[in-house]
């Protein structure tokens, strides 16, 4: 058994129980802060939404949520732990930067241009898993990576070197955001590189691409990968889920299940103007926090996937790349 880092403080890993690895309490694109006149953040609204989507999981045996959120796209542990505190549901939260072309970039792309960038990276990070995200003093339990479509750009890069140095010397995990699937063997090949420890590595969102042979090449690196998008269907370049699916079933016929986590990204509370939810569950019927279980593990039954796989997959692989324990 081993100790891991959640919003409320440290926990033990068997405390873990059935676990979403990358769902979003809040979140918002760089830039909703220009528009906060016509949308101000309604910590309250946003409070009482996290406890709701908590209880809606929690009834399906969720004992613990990753909030993979960025720190620049509405990052917020102390709401988390708030949340976290009322319902009694695990909450780790995140120190890492989203992608060169959805991320904050300016801040980071000048400081880099006056000094060494992966180094003032490893710093930012380093502080905030040895001693806490602000003065908060929630240290984060996973750190979050991002790579553009088709590439990984050099801005991009400066997070993943830093992420692996603090990885290797501090034990926390990565889990990575790839986009629509790519990248995901340059993704693991560029951490392992670094020295990341591969059982420490997830290369999520890679359900976003259905070649089976890609799916392999990744899982062939030994790193977890992410089948976290469930119920995103062909808004953002992503695939329907009938076609994820058929990956899942084959996959875990194949014996990877030991290497496959489950998740959605679930946005609960988009930060900005109000409506986007409104718009997104209009194109995006089946995206919804308890997809998963209402929609995704029934297929299970006809493709003979056992519970027990699914344990492996909820249960303890969330476990093990978490925590590094057994
Ligand atoms: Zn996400």
């Amino acid at each position: 058994m081993k100790i891991l880092n959640t919003v409320t403080g440290p926990v033990a890993s068997d405390r873990l129980g059935k676990t979403l690895i990358h769902e979003h309490f809040v979140f918002g694109y760089p830039g909703w802060e220009g528009d906060l006149t016509l949308g101000p953040f309604d910590r309250e609204a946003c409070f009482r939404a996290g406890l709701e989507m908590a209880g809606k999981v929690q009834a399906h045996g969720v004992q613990t949520v990753v909030d993979a959120t960025p720190n620049e796209t509405g990052r917020n542990p102390l709401l988390l732990k708030e949340i976290s505190e009322k319902t009694g549901l695990n909450i780790v939260c995140a120190s890492g930067y989203y992608s060169e072309a959805e991320g904050a970039t300016p801040y980071f792309k000048l400081r880099s241009k006056f000094g060494d960038g992966v180094q003032q990276v490893y710093e930012m990070f380093k502080k905030e898993v040895a001693e806490g995200i602000g003065t908060t003093g929630i240290r984060p339990g996973v750190l979050k990576l991002a790579s553009s479509k088709g590439e990984i750009t050099d801005y991009e890069r400066m997070f993943f070197k830093a992420a692996a140095r603090v990885s290797r010397e501090e034990g926390i995990p990565i889990l990575t955001h790839t986009e629509e699937g790519t990248q995901g063997p340059e993704q693991a090949e560029l951490l392992l590189g670094e020295g990341a420890d591969p059982g420490r590595v997830l290369i999520g969102h890679i359900c976003g691409n259905t070649d089976i042979d890609y799916l392999m090449r990744v899982l062939e690196t030994g790193v977890f990968i992410g089948f976290d998008r469930l119920g995103i269907e062909g808004l953002v370049g992503t695939p329907l889920d009938s076609r994820r699916e058929a990956c899942l079933i084959g996959l875990i016929g194949l014996g990877y299940a030991p290497q496959i986590l489950l998740s959605q990204d679930w946005v609960n509370h988009w930060l900005g103007r109000p409506g986007v939810a409104d718009i997104v569950s209009m194109v995006m019927p089946n995206w919804k926090p308890t997809h998963l279980f209402d929609d995704v593990l029934p297929v299970r039954e006809k493709a003979g996937i056992t519970a027990g796989q699914i344990e492996t997959m909820l249960v303890d692989n969330p476990r093990r790349f978490l925590s590094g324990g057994a």
